[in-house]
């Protein structure tokens, strides 16, 4: 029995086959470790009964042993992890208000160990915080009315004075006839801390991203089924976002939602910087948005994030500005171009009259004796000189009118005195335009309030320019007449005419319409903007009206009725002619100057004749046989060039020199006169040593053209 016990210690022995008289006692068997002895013969049911009873008891043994194994070993684990996790464990008994704490819920509310055993639960509030003790309670109290889970946060001073944030947690069970609240605290310091860094720099993000003056907006890039970008969800935008997009509420929304025809660069930009690490930093028009923007795109979030953070200045109004800078530039630098073409044309300008009277005083030196011809030549030069004055006055106008000190000196005068006046100063040009001038006075006087010269120079100015631009032969009508309270004063012409496009142009000033179909020199662009002026001056208005090239031009001045005075007529023609030496023929559609030259040439002993255009010199060279022609260049219908180049084209006229007479002389005119057919190239006004270096520079045989 007893090797048996040692070797089964847990297995329960019967023992039978004991005789009624044992020569031993039973006792001993029993005390060696046997559970039942049954003597034979052995009754099977008791047998039986025994051994069950035995096996069951054993079997609930092990089963209640392995049980408690089990809770001790879940103790043991639990007691290490709720070290490990630092949790203090508590129970509070609800009748009696008395709580139960570990070790480490003493110490997290500094109570003495030897409190473990219970204190009441106010002990363990007077280490909360008085601000968190009143919402503590009431969780508490309503966790236990409930039967809900106990949940509050609060701050408990710890043995150093400081405060820990703990967070409680409980619930309420009954256990017999108690009522019994189990928790644990757990110190959340750590974790109220990173929440606060958490909140202060999200608080420091949203402060920044509102401060910003420039709209920010997150984006999320959307895809069409073929995988296409085609629009944006709005995560998030700031304040300056709405103000510089004019998208109100646009978190949440599409930006197709917003703008349906937003331009498609926009999303293939954006989901370009969502799929690449590269930012984008471009300018465009957002024409949807009616603005210009300065963009920075860049990708929120990993690779694979649809996420874009966009950063938007608006810059339409510094765009309009810079566009309006380079108009102005534009503008700046067309007024100085008009400016220097101005300056060429004025310095021509003033040379063509100088060249007569050179020539004039060249030709009283060597004629003092001949009265008549000094008549003549003084006639020329004073004719010039007016011409120049002219010329100057109008520039001093212009400059008057500019600084705004043209003075009027009005008074009570009669529409018609002024209108006869103008015709008075105009009529040298028209007649020697040889146009038809029809002057149509009003019915009925018109009396007007206003500077009489200067309204003249108006009306004449009108003539001149009609005289001007209409060839020769033309037709002028002025006429006048009342309309309402105003006096309409209408100048019109058949001539060159001008091209809608210029018509508002015409009185800018230093504007000339098309150079090169100018009837006659003299011209400086000042003379309508001059007119404009004059007329505004007097409260009236112009304006001008062509039916087109070459169909004649309208100039319509209307004045309130209420002011005149008459200029000068002009001394008329010269023409001279003298005999010897070469036979020289000249060409220029300034008679004065033609004349004045021609003389020289009769003085100098040459036989000179004098044509005023291109076609009469043509014509004239088979009579004449020049062995010289000086020819004008820039003259109406036939250039100088042209006359030269038919010249040039027809042999009858081998041999004959061409001296090019020109206002210009720089190196390319020199070149273009030489290529056009010309030996000589003469610049206005050309001078007595200057025509005879030209000549002497003739080859000796210099009696050409005898062919036929
Ligand atoms: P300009 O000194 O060149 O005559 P204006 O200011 O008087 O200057 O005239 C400006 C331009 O207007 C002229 O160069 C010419 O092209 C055009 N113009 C003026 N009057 C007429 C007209 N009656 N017929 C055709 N064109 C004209």
């Amino acid at each position: 029995m007893r090797q048996l016990r040692g070797l089964l210690p847990a297995t329960p022995v019967i023992v039978h086959g004991i005789p009624k008289e044992a020569p031993f006692s039973l006792e001993s068997i029993y005390e060696a470790g046997a559970l039942a002895v049954l003597h034979d013969p052995v009754s099977r049911p008791i047998l039986k009964a025994k051994a069950t009873f035995f096996l069951e008891a054993y079997a609930n043994a092990g089963a209640r042993r392995r049980t408690q194994d089990a809770l001790e070993d879940a103790r043991a684990r639990l007691e290490s992890i709720i070290g490990l996790a630092e949790v203090a464990a508590w129970t509070l008994d609800v009748q009696s208000g008395s709580v139960q704490a570990d070790a480490r819920m003493l110490a997290l509310f500094g109570l003495p160990a030897e409190d473990a055993g219970g204190a009441p639960v106010d002990a363990f509030f007077a280490a909360i915080h008085p601000d968190d003790v009143p919402p503590t309670r009431a969780l508490l109290a309503q966790a236990i009315d409930s039967g809900e889970p106990y949940h509050a946060t609060f701050r408990v001073r710890s043995a150093g004075g400081a405060w820990r944030w703990v967070l409680a947690r409980g619930q309420c069970e009954r256990s017999g006839a108690q009522r019994l609240m189990r928790g644990v605290v757990v110190d959340a310091t750590m974790q109220k801390q990173a929440e606060e860094r958490l909140r202060a720099s999200e608080e420091r993000y949203r402060t920044l991203f509102d401060a910003i003056d420039s709209g920010i907006c997150v984006i999320e890039m959307l895809y069409d089924a073929a995988g296409r970008p085609n629009d944006y969800r709005f995560l998030e935008v700031n304040r300056a976002f709405a103000r510089d997009t004019g998208l109100e509420d646009a978190v949440g929304r599409t930006m197709r939602s917003l703008r349906p025809e937003h331009e498609q660069h926009w999303f293939d930009t954006f989901a370009r910087v969502a799929e690449t690490e590269e930012a984008a930093h471009f300018v465009n028009e957002a024409a949807q948005l009616d603005r210009w923007y300065d963009v920075y795109a860049a990708r929120v979030g990993p690779p694979g994030s649809r996420k874009v953070v966009v950063l938007s200045t608006d810059i339409t109004a510094q765009r309009r500005v810079d566009l309006e800078l380079r108009r102005l530039n534009d503008d700046l630098a067309e007024q100085d171009r008009r400016k220097t073409e101005f300056l060429a044309t004025l310095a021509h300008e003033l040379r063509n009259p100088l060249a007569p009277i050179r020539n004039g005083l060249q030709l009283l030196r060597r004629a003092g004796h001949d009265a008549a011809a000094a008549t003549r030549v003084q006639d020329i030069m004073e004719r010039q000189l007016d011409h120049l004055v002219h010329l100057v006055d109008d520039l001093l106008d212009v400059a008057r009118i500019t600084r705004g000190q043209v003075e009027l000196k009005p008074a009570w005068i009669e529409l018609a005195d002024v209108l006869n006046a103008a015709v008075e100063t105009s009529t040298p040009l028209i007649e020697t335009n040889r146009h038809r001038l029809d002057v149509r006075l009003p019915a009925e006087p018109l009396a007007l309030y206003g500077d009489a010269t200067r309204l003249t120079q108006v009306v004449s100015n009108l003539l001149n320019n009609a005289a001007k631009y209409t060839p020769r032969g033309g037709s002028i009508v002025l006429a006048a007449e009342r309309d309402g309270d105003q006096a309409l004063i209408a100048v019109s012409d058949n001539g060159i005419g001008i091209p809608a496009d210029a018509l508002d142009d015409v009185f800018t000033m230093f504007t000339q319409v098309s150079q090169e179909s100018q009837a006659v020199p003299g011209g400086l662009g000042i003379g309508l903007s001059l007119v404009k002026s004059l007329v505004e001056l007097h409260g009236g208005t112009i304006s001008a009206a062509s039916a087109g090239p070459n169909l004649g031009s309208v100039f319509t001045v209307r004045l309130p009725l209420g002011a005149a005075a008459p200029l000068r007529p002009r001394a008329a023609d010269v023409a001279a002619h003298s005999a010897g030496g070469l036979r020289v023929l000249v060409v220029d559609d300034n008679r004065d100057a033609a004349e004045t030259l021609a003389a020289l040439l009769a003085m100098m002993g040459h036989e000179a004749a004098v044509a005023n255009d291109g076609h009469a010199a043509l014509r004239m060279l088979a009579g004449l046989r020049p062995q010289v022609v000086f020819l004008d260049i820039g003259m109406p219908g036939m250039s100088g060039y042209e006359v030269a180049q038919a010249v040039r084209r027809n042999p009858d006229w081998d041999g004959v020199r061409l001296v090019a007479l020109t206002g210009w002389g720089g190196s390319a005119d020199r070149a273009r006169t030489a290529a056009a057919g010309f030996d000589e190239h003469l610049t206005k006004p050309a001078t007595l040593v200057a025509i005879e270096s030209v000549l002497g520079r003739l080859p000796a045989a210099a009696s050409p053209v005898e062919r036929q």
